[in-house]
């Protein structure tokens, strides 16, 4: 029809709006009665939908139906106060309205002139997250020579460092297929992933000791096993809170290795890193100052919504280095003049959110206090559901408990332990997650849900034993 539009108008806008965000306040008041995980076979949600795109506009109103009639049936829900599995992905109000803002500014952040304040709050936020979480001042982007920039993910983050670590090796003349990295055993499968889609051609994963942390004789040994063999080693990643476990590699005995071999030491803080707003976990990166790089995930466990990770480097040269290319088209004055950052320098993708306007709005709905306030409760809970097990006759803890994070297994072998495993999760308001470690199956019951209280913790120790 000639002159229409389609644009939905301001009003129209306003009015959607507000039934959106009373749809998702409901939900999240609502959300405990829903079951944890979609009760859904493969296909069935794709099989609710019309085989091809409405020819005719539709009204909002069916839209916001079908997210209750198709949408939420198929939704497994990590914001559930009975999410134990995994690690959180947990998500709070403040950022769920950043993110919604973010959307609304509809800001392409590549360039600091694309969009200064997504570039200055950037890099303001990080470096307040260099205090907050202890790490070095020398990570800071504004006393420098480091800095800290958003990345999607932990993963994304530890390819990256792979591929910086190997551009500083290859400058300095080694071969790429002759470059070697390390990790534990217990490394998240992304190190050794990350590594592999970086190019590295040998990739060690060493040793753990009995509490599942990356042993420094381990690392020593196939470091002087792959020189005599004339390799370079080039990157070792520490982990601070593993999958598994939430084990903690000795970052100080890796960082003395490091600096003695020449490799790039990354520290993998992507769970745990969160809980060193809490000063008393801090020890656990002892060492943390003579790092390379060091990630975390507020996307974790700091009440910010997926997406969002933070990635520092100690010294931001060699990323630049490896990264810089500046076609015709985006120059411009303000990067010329060399006063300003542009965080496309710092990643792999080009363009880039506004992702730091959600860990901003955290970070001030919450405070310092609050934010430890909840860490410190979830590893509370942790704890306490660790010393239920350990009392159990029939339950043996698998490991010590870590941060927020209970591991367990059934005294009578790994058939019981999938059978409690299967017996838990068939109760629909809670969620943990079976695996295996050390030749053994085992529980993992990991707190940290934006919601979840002392009930529910209660709750799931109250369903854990009466199965076991
Ligand atoms: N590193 C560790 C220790 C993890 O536990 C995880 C995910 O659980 C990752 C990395 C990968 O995180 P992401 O999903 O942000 O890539």
């Amino acid at each position: 029809m000639e002159g229409r539009s389609y644009h939905m108008t301001p009003e129209e806008f306003r009015r959607h709006g507000h039934a959106l965000i009373d749809w998702l306040a409901d939900l999240s008041q609502r959300i405990d009665t829903l079951p944890v995980v979609a009760p859904v076979e493969p296909g069935e949600i794709a099989g609710r939908l019309p085989d091809h795109a409405p020819a005719e506009p539709e009204e909002f109103a069916a839209l916001l139906r079908d997210l209750d009639d198709i949408v939420l049936p198929g939704i497994t829900h990590w914001q559930h106060p009975g999410w134990f599995a995994y690690f959180p992905a947990n998500a709070s109000g403040p950022s769920i309205l950043a993110e919604l803002a973010a959307a609304g500014l509809g800001v392409q952040g590549m360039l600091w002139s694309t969009s200064p304040a997504c570039t200055e709050i950037e890099a303001t936020v990080v470096d307040w997250l260099v205090d907050l979480l202890g790490l070095p001042e020398h990570f800071m982007m504004a006393t420098g020579p480091g800095g800290g920039s958003i990345q999607v993910s932990a993963s994304d983050a530890t390819h990256l460092v792979h591929v910086v670590a190997r551009h500083r090796a290859t400058e300095a003349g080694a071969g790429t297929d002759d470059l070697v990295a390390y990790c534990s055993q217990q490394a998240h499968s992304s190190v050794e992933r990350g590594a592999r889609i970086a190019g590295y051609r040998h990739i060690r994963t060493l040793e753990t000791d009995e509490r599942y942390a990356l042993r420094p004789d381990a690392l020593a040994t196939a470091v002087g096993a792959d020189r005599a063999a004339g390799l370079v080693p080039a990157i070792v990643t520490s982990c601070v809170g593993t999958t598994g476990t939430a084990a903690v590699d000795p970052v100080a005995a890796v960082s003395a290795l490091a600096s003695e071999h020449g490799l790039w030491h990354h520290v993998d803080a992507a769970y745990a890193g969160s809980a060193m707003v809490c000063p008393e976990h801090r020890h656990h990166q002892a060492g943390v100052e003579t790092v390379d790089s060091y990630t975390f995930n507020p996307h974790k466990w700091l009440f910010t919504n997926f997406d969002c990770n933070v990635l520092w480097w100690a010294d931001r040269r060699p990323l630049n280095a490896a990264l810089s290319s500046v076609p015709p088209y985006l120059r411009n004055a303000a990067s010329d003049s060399g006063e300003v950052v542009d965080y496309r320098d710092w990643q792999v993708p080009l363009g880039r959110r506004f992702r730091s306007l959600k860990l901003w709005w955290v970070l001030r709905s919450y405070g310092v206090e609050g934010l430890r306030h909840h860490i410190a409760e979830h590893v509370r809970l942790a704890h306490w559901l660790a010393d239920r097990v350990a009392e159990h006759p029939r339950l043996e803890l698998s490991a010590p408990p870590s941060f927020a994070l209970t591991c367990f297994h059934h005294v009578a072998g790994d058939t019981a332990t999938d059978d409690l495993a299967t017996a838990i999760n068939a109760v629909p308001s809670v969620y943990v997650t079976p695996s295996s470690i050390g030749g053994r199956r085992y529980i993992r019951v990991s707190v940290g849900q934006t919601w979840t209280s002392e009930d529910h913790v209660r709750a799931l120790w109250a369903i854990i034993d009466a199965a076991a």
